[in-house]
């Protein structure tokens, strides 16, 4: 019977709230390892074989049999991935993993899930170190390039270190063959340290500003100012070399002035923990809120500031900053964009897309932002680029107010998920402005009397008699003949042509006395409307194409009453529009009498609370059929 154990380690994986299996099995963890146990053999995960098709070559190694059960978390839920112990010979490159005395077994197990999660170790190519953390603790990761670094970069890095985030820097390489080297002040180039403290110290009068760094390799230090064995440190007293915890050991640990640091080091990047990765209380932690959402071509992919004409149908979240930072006029935040499962899409030819995001200031009204606010209005802050990294993250300070923050990719119409995590010094409120369905329908008109009628309507009776026949009554085969033969002949408007079941669908909307034809009086009703919907086409034709885009559709939507969330836009493009997003004058009144005459049965069934109702399955086909 082979050894099997969950592994204690010193680097418990954070926190998790109720993970989800991913195995192709269905099975967790825990029935997996049932399973191996009552056959007596040990765990292959055919998910993710030791082949070629997840790796370039691997081979067993000379370990004790473990099974690792670690959390991870990708995109803002947690996720157990179930590997087995068979490793890739792969460099382990979770050097910033925090733990002073972790073992390379255990990075290494980790690293094999967090290739699984991505399809493959290929996958991984040209991730960086940062992704690896950020999956691994749930942080968001900032890079500040020392050299260009905000004027308070020693309190941000103070207060990440008391947040427990993990910070690492390096110094930049210009060729392959600087990788490693070593410079006159025993600093490594291309190698990824760890910043471990920060502190102030008294020196000949003076406060000086002290970073403590550590060389992963636990050897090869600073030999500079305040390094080990620098003069400095003789005139600090020895309560303050005790407070500093400063010893003079080979362990590749070093104090530095903060002022070298910066001339020395190029990039620092922060991995801020989330709350729940953090294991103790610590108190100074970020607020965080996510969202979760979509980019879809032809409704919610709108592309930059640079594509005027659709940036306004991006998705649009609305951020309210209450509260100010201690002893501050602003509110400090950091905006994480993070688009989702792009490298696992690598392999069938996905690319990380380019993204970026802005911030407008709110006008104070609860609504999606249309193309005129965007036309006058300049941003108040927006991402530092637009870049093909899979998360854009930036800090701002910004005074307390509403905000609309807008995600996007750089080009319309690309398509991928996100997920926005807004990290802030105090609480802060955020708000879907796309989730909003306000419908208005229009009032039944009172019918007019035939003596009141004037010539014009005259003349629409002498119509309708000649439509309806001998009977008086318009069927749905004799609305497909007239409405086919009339807005056929439109001008300016593309029509196809409008089914028969379409036309029976009109008729069950005007259909009032539901003898399932349509009377005078239904008929003038609809001839009515038909004449709005006409106009509406062509109001929000705005570049005159005889065909409404599915971006002029959501305005002429919200004009004809129906004010959508984005999900549903989303489906009635996908329903209704062509491939080039176009929507021709059939397809509009197709969708606007489905959804007009849904949400007339919809008015009529929520009488008690208008947002619900309640139905059996009986009800909901009957419903569904006859919409
Ligand atoms: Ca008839
Ligand atoms: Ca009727
Ligand atoms: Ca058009």
């Amino acid at each position: 019977m082979p050894y099997l154990h969950r592994a204690a380690t010193s680097q418990a994986p954070p926190a998790r709230r109720d993970a989800r299996s991913i195995h192709s099995s269905g099975q967790s963890f825990e029935q997996l390892r049932q399973a191996c146990f009552r056959r007596g053999v040990l765990f292959e995960d055919v998910d993710f074989p030791a082949s070629n098709a997840s790796l370039f070559y691997s081979e067993r190694f000379p370990v004790p049999f473990v099974w690792k059960r670690p959390g991870f978390w990708q995109h803002s839920e947690w996720l157990d991935v179930v590997v087995d112990d068979r490793l890739p010979t792969f460099k382990d490159r979770l050097v910033f993993l925090h733990s002073a005395d972790h073992n390379e077994f255990w990075s290494a197990l980790l690293e094999k899930a967090y290739a699984k999660l991505n399809g493959s170790y290929e996958a991984l190519k040209g991730g960086s170190a940062v992704e690896a953390m950020e999956d691994f603790t749930g942080g968001v990761a900032e890079t500040f390039e020392t050299k260009g670094a905000p004027e308070n970069f020693y309190a941000i890095l103070e207060k990440a270190l008391k947040r427990g985030s993990l910070v690492g820097c390096s110094i930049e390489t210009r060729s392959a063959a600087e990788s490693e080297a070593r410079t006159p002040f025993g600093l490594i180039k291309g190698h990824a340290y760890t910043v471990t403290g920060i502190d102030q110290v008294r020196f000949q009068g003076k406060n000086i500003e002290l970073i403590r760094v550590r060389n992963p390799w636990g050897q090869v230090e600073w030999n500079g100012a305040w390094s080990d064995n620098s003069p400095e440190w003789q005139s600090v007293g020895p309560a303050e070399q005790k407070h500093l915890s400063h010893t003079a050991l080979d362990d590749g640990e070093f104090w530095m002035a903060f002022k070298d640091f910066k001339a020395h080091f190029d990039k620092v990047e922060i991995c801020n923990l989330t709350p729940d990765a953090l294991e103790d209380d610590t108190i100074h932690k970020w607020e965080v809120t996510i969202h979760q959402g979509s980019w879809v071509r032809g409704s919610t992919a709108g592309g930059c500031r640079n594509f005027l004409d659709t940036f306004w149908t991006n998705p649009q979240i609305k951020l309210s900053l209450t509260e100010r930072d201690e002893g501050q006029e602003e509110c400090t935040f950091l905006v994480a964009l993070m688009q989702k499962d792009r490298r696992k899409l690598k392999r069938f030819g996905a690319n990380v897309l380019t993204i970026g995001y802005a911030i407008y200031q709110s006008p104070g009204k609860d609504e999606h932002l249309n193309k005129d606010f965007f036309k006058y209005h300049a941003s108040q802050a927006r991402s530092k680029t637009f870049i093909n990294l899979r998360e854009v993250s930036d800090r701002f300070q910004l005074p307390p107010g509403e905000y609309i923050l807008i995600p996007s990719t750089f080009e319309p119409h690309q398509e991928a998920d996100f997920c926005l995590r807004i990290f802030s010094e105090k609480k802060a409120m955020t708000q879907d402005m796309d989730e909003r369905v306000d419908i208005e329908l229009p009032k039944p008109p009172k019918p007019t009397s035939p003596s009141q009628e004037t010539e014009e309507e005259q003349q629409f009776r002498a119509m309708f008699e000649h439509i309806a026949g001998e009977d008086m009554e318009v069927t749905a085969e004799e609305l497909e003949y007239v409405l086919n033969a009339v807005l056929q002949k439109k001008k300016d408007i593309k029509f196809k042509k409008l089914s028969l079941i379409s036309c029976k669908n009109i008729i069950s909307l005007m259909d009032t006395n539901g003898n399932g034809k349509l009377e005078f009086d239904e008929f003038k009703v609809f001839w009515d409307r038909l004449k709005k919907w006409t106009s509406l086409f062509l109001q929000f034709d705005a570049d005159k194409s005889g065909t409404m885009s599915s971006y002029e559709l959501r305005v002429a939507l919200k004009a004809a009453g129906f004010q959508l969330s984005s999900h549903l836009l989303q489906l009635i493009v996908l329903r209704y529009a062509d491939e080039e997003l176009q929507l021709g004058l059939d397809d509009f009144l197709n969708c606007l009498v489905r959804l007009e005459n849904a949400s007339r049965v919809f008015e009529a069934l929520s009488i008690e609370n208008k947002d619900f109702i309640h139905l059996n399955i009986n009800e909901f086909i009957c419903l569904t059929m006859n919409i």
